[in-house]
């Protein structure tokens, strides 16, 4: 008797629960890219729209590929979007185990039986038979596919190799004619030809079933009743639903959700620089703007609203409104969708999350190293309210704000020199400037304005004439957030120390 986990198939072979069992169950043959997340999202919330469970199978039966640390960055990449899982590798749960290797005695037992009920067959072919019929097939520009050898084996053949103990696979005996209607909830009912398919292996000579039946064995001893996969999967989808009847059962409902394109309209892909959760979270993108925006590539609501939270998408998501034509992947639009989340943050959640970013050495993307750390957070929450609102990525924000942590700041002297003016000139009203900054009794912002501006009428200077040598003497750069606020954040004394260097550097 086939048994798992002290169940006996029979028991694993559960009435069916009405409950909607949506699961993602990625192969650890590399690491996830962003479409295999979407893909894994969409089922995570309908799962919680209808109040159904989110599974997650790891698909590990093609031992030679897996790559190490793929399933600890995935459930990390799931954790980090808010994906909370129901079942699955370390939650457990009773349909388990959730690793596909320790299920293989199941797919065993299954290919066996549908040996027993004369839909699959034993195949003994050796690679080399097989390597030199792909070879022919090729040369004669035929599609690749099994000749079927060892289907017409004679019994007394059969019964030699079997007792033999030559190695063998177990492969599905497609039915040589007629059709197989697979019926998709997105694409309607597709339509294939039985005489252009192929018998399929389904156990391998190691033991391991293949994809086509693992998954289906699980799918179906774990009571999952919605499949969403990419599209690629629909040339394998007639098999499968051989598969189901030659078993008697009734297959879960099959969404063949669209991939992903780039804006150049190609396939998103990990050899295409597709990013991954870990390549958003470094660069500086909010796991909720992330979550928004995946939600979007292939569904939509009403074609206009843009942003969701988690629970307005959950309270939204329903499986008929996501699309057959690709979602496109569109960087700009992430970035402005992450700018949008980040100005929503009250800010000191935004210095909360913006810290690591910060402080992470300068190779990182952080602060210049010489900063020491760990940053004073009063100081770090008046500059980052002057960023707030320009903020697109926390990952950018080093950048933005260094020149508020520096000790020395590095500039082009020619950029303190404005339109229509000269370095003299230049040079001249920073003095004044500086002097009447020095006179005023209070540094904040509201008291710097007036004088200054004053002071440039006085001087027969546009406002920005002045204001922008100010600009670049105390930041070293020619765009910052309000000048006046800047001054204050930065201080007195270390606003004075820069013009004092500028004119200076315009000395020279
Ligand atoms: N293991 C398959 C993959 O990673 C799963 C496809 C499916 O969801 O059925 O592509």
């Amino acid at each position: 008797m086939t048994q798992i986990d002290n169940r006996t198939v029979e028991q694993q072979e559960a009435t069916p629960t009405k409950t909607p069992r949506l699961r993602f169950a990625p192969s650890p043959t590399g690491f996830q890219h962003i479409g295999g997340f979407r893909t894994a999202l969409f089922s995570w919330l309908y799962a919680r729209h209808c109040g159904g469970q989110f599974i997650l199978r790891i698909e590990d039966t093609d031992t030679t590929r897996t790559v190490e640390g793929a399933v600890d960055d995935l459930l990390r990449g799931m954790e980090w979007l808010g994906m909370d899982i129901d079942e699955g590798p370390i939650v457990g749960g009773p349909y388990g185990p959730y690793y596909q290797t320790q299920r293989k005695a199941l797919h065993q037992y299954y290919a066996h039986q549908l040996i027993a009920s004369g839909h699959a067959y034993r195949c003994y072919c050796t690679q080399e038979r097989l390597e030199a019929m792909r070879k022919e097939q090729e040369a004669k520009k035929l599609p690749p596919r099994y000749d079927r050898h060892c289907r017409y084996l004679s019994a007394e053949e059969r019964a030699a190799l079997e007792a033999s103990d030559r190695s063998y696979t177990v492969r599905f005996a497609m039915p040589l004619d007629g059709e197989t209607v697979v019926h998709d909830e997105l694409h309607g009912d597709m339509v294939f030809k039985n005489s252009n398919l192929d018998d399929m292996i389904i156990l391998k000579s190691n033991g391991l079933a293949p994809y086509h039946l693992a998954h289906l064995v699980d799918d179906h001893l774990m009571n999952i009743t919605h499949v969403l996969r990419g599209e690629d999967w629909i040339s394998s989808a007639p098999l499968h639903i051989q598969i189901y009847q030659a078993l008697g059962w009734e297959p879960p409902l099959l969404y063949h959700v669209s991939n992903i394109l780039g804006k150049d309209k190609k396939k998103l892909s990990k050899r295409r620089n597709a990013p991954s959760w870990s390549d958003f979270k470094r660069e500086g993108y909010l796991p909720e703007a992330v979550f928004n925006f995946m939600a979007l590539l292939g569904w939509s609501y009403d074609d206009k609203t843009e942003i969701f939270t988690h629970e307005e998408l959950i309270r939204a998501f329903t499986l008929e409104r996501i699309g057959v034509a690709s979602g496109i992947y569109d960087p700009d639009k992430l970035l402005w969708m992450n700018g949008y989340y980040i100005r929503q943050l009250p800010l000191d959640e935004l210095v909360r999350r913006a810290l690591p970013y910060l402080e992470r050495p300068e190779a990182e993307g952080g602060l210049p190293d010489s900063v020491q750390r760990p940053l004073d957070i009063p100081y770090t929450t008046r500059v980052l309210h002057l960023e707030h609102e320009r903020l697109k990525t926390l990952g950018e924000a080093a950048h933005v704000v260094s020149f508020f942590y520096e000790q020395e700041i590095s500039y082009d002297t020619a950029l303190l020199i404005q339109k229509g003016m000269d370095a003299a000139r230049t040079r001249s009203s920073l003095e004044k400037a500086r002097d009447l900054l020095a006179s005023l009794p209070e540094w904040e912002h509201t008291i710097l304005e007036t004088p200054m501006r004053d002071l440039a009428k006085e001087l027969e200077l546009k406002v920005g004439q002045l204001l922008g040598a100010v600009r670049t003497a105390v930041s070293g750069r020619t765009a910052t957030p309000p000048l006046f606020e800047m001054m204050e954040v930065l201080g007195r004394e270390v606003t004075m120390r820069r013009i004092a260097q500028a004119i200076t550097r315009l000395a020279e």
